[in-house]
């Protein structure tokens, strides 16, 4: 009996684990175990939809269990602590497996670049994005009964840190979201609240870098109509509940700041004694497999080469494939296929009815853009399930005001 073992439950470990499935499929001499800290996949392109009220937290994820029944791979909620690659043995928080195969793909983690976050908000897991939306919502329940000039101010100024597409998409989404509450659900705060600021701090020259100049231009004039104030080259030194101070001293008070500035990843420290690329992800061959353990792969935002594929969810299904099909390959005694990264294009969201993308040579943007990102991501869900469901939500938020109530 061969037994393979995969850590983590997102877009790497999930993918791997369902093709495995397939190439194995009613093989009783494989065992595939899925081990995640949550028992949930998590959808996380949509992620800011959650935290502006457009889709609810249930929608954007998928229980594992419901994804891998009826199937071969046995899923396990654990978080693991330790992996001994010597004796193939998994330290988990419920108990030890034991492995011939690995495959660790455990993505990365907020980076706040050494700057204290004392409390800030940040958008990368369900918790953050419901966070962020009962933060939102509370602050228009203080601005209701609030009396204080200053204090208003400061409760309608939302700074978001970092304009890369999860922080423009996020920012498009929160004016939406604050404006529409209070032009519907909040009314009594409308002439408090005239002068809702959302500030989008970006430390570069330019925002979505990775993008074509078109969609780049595109984006800044959506943000300039939706009055959202763009600050390029400054750069945040300090942050906290009561704002951010900005290199050079000057102070934004703000009730809100949220965190968009990036990720990193970080070498697993369940796995020790592994060599590091530059960005300080874990070294893998082209084969993804770990430089000097032949038996242990790594993919998604874990894994680094000396040029690495940018840290996307697109990545690491590509991965998947190389990883599941390489350890066929492996069991069958046969030389393994390499990885090698083709964008399949790029889109961002832009609000209600806005969107851009880049395909190949070509650039799209407007409605129709928005019809194309939503139908693409909606497809990318792996039920039928959460498809509707999403489905749904998205008609009735067309037709309907954000639900702000604090649930
Ligand atoms: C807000 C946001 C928006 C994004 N939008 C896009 C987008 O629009 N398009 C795009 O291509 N990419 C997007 N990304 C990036 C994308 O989410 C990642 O590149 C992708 O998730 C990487 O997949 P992964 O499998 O490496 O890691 P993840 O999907 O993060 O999965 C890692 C899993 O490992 C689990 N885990 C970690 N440590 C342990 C442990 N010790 N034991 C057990 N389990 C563990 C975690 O719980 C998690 O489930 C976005 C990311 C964020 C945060």
């Amino acid at each position: 009996m061969k037994k393979i073992v995969i850590i983590g439950g997102g877009f790497g470990g999930v993918y791997t684990a369902r093709h495995l499935e397939k190439l194995f499929r009613v093989d009783p001499s494989v065992e595939i175990t899925l081990i995640n800290k949550t028992n949930y996949f998590l959808f996380t392109p949509l992620l800011h939809e959650v935290a502006t009220g457009s889709l609810s937290a249930r929608s954007v994820s998928e229980g594992l269990h419901q994804v891998f029944r009826n199937t071969d791979v046995n899923f396990l909620q654990a978080e693991v602590t330790q992996v001994d690659r010597e004796a193939k043995k998994v330290y988990t928080s419920v108990g030890i497996r034991e492995y011939d195969y690995l495959v660790v793909a455990t993505g990365a983690e907020t980076n706040f670049f050494g700057l204290e976050n004392n409390g800030v908000l940040k958008l990368k897991t369900l918790a953050d994005a419901k966070g962020i939306r009962d933060h939102v919502v509370d602050s228009l329940e203080k601005v209701a009964h609030e009396e204080d000039k200053k204090e208003i101010e400061k409760l309608m100024t939302f700074v978001v840190v970092g304009a890369g597409p999860t922080g423009i998409e996020f920012a498009t989404e929160l004016t939406e979201f604050v404006r529409d509450a209070i032009s519907g659900r909040y009314s009594m705060c409308k002439k408090k609240a005239e002068n809702v600021r959302v500030i989008l701090v970006h430390s570069g020259g330019s925002i979505l870098k990775q993008f074509s100049k078109y969609t780049q231009g595109y984006a800044s004039c959506i943000l300039k109509k939706k009055n959202i104030e763009l600050r390029l080259n400054t750069k945040v030194v300090e942050m906290g509940k009561e704002g951010v101070v900005f290199l050079g001293g000057e102070k934004m008070p703000a009730h809100t700041v949220v965190w968009t500035a990036g990720v990193r990843a970080v070498p697993p420290g369940f796995l020790p004694e592994v060599a590091i690329s530059k960005e300080g992800r874990v070294l893998v061959e082209d084969t993804l497999q770990l430089m000097g353990d032949e038996n242990v792969f790594v993919l998604g935002d874990t894994a680094g080469q000396e040029v690495s594929a940018p840290m996307l969810a697109q990545v690491a299904v590509a991965q998947a494939k190389v990883v599941a099909n390489n350890l066929y390959l492996k069991t069958q005694g046969k030389k393994l296929s390499i990885f090698t990264f083709k964008s399949r294009g790029m889109f961002i969201s832009l609000g209600r009815w806005r969107a851009a993308g880049d395909i190949g040579k070509f650039n799209i943007q407007g409605p129709f853009a928005w019809w194309m990102w939503r139908t693409i991501y909606l497809f990318k869900f792996i039920s039928w399930r959460k498809r509707v469901r999403i489905m749904f939500e998205w008609t009735y938020d067309m037709f309907s005001a954000r639900d702000v109530t604090e649930v």
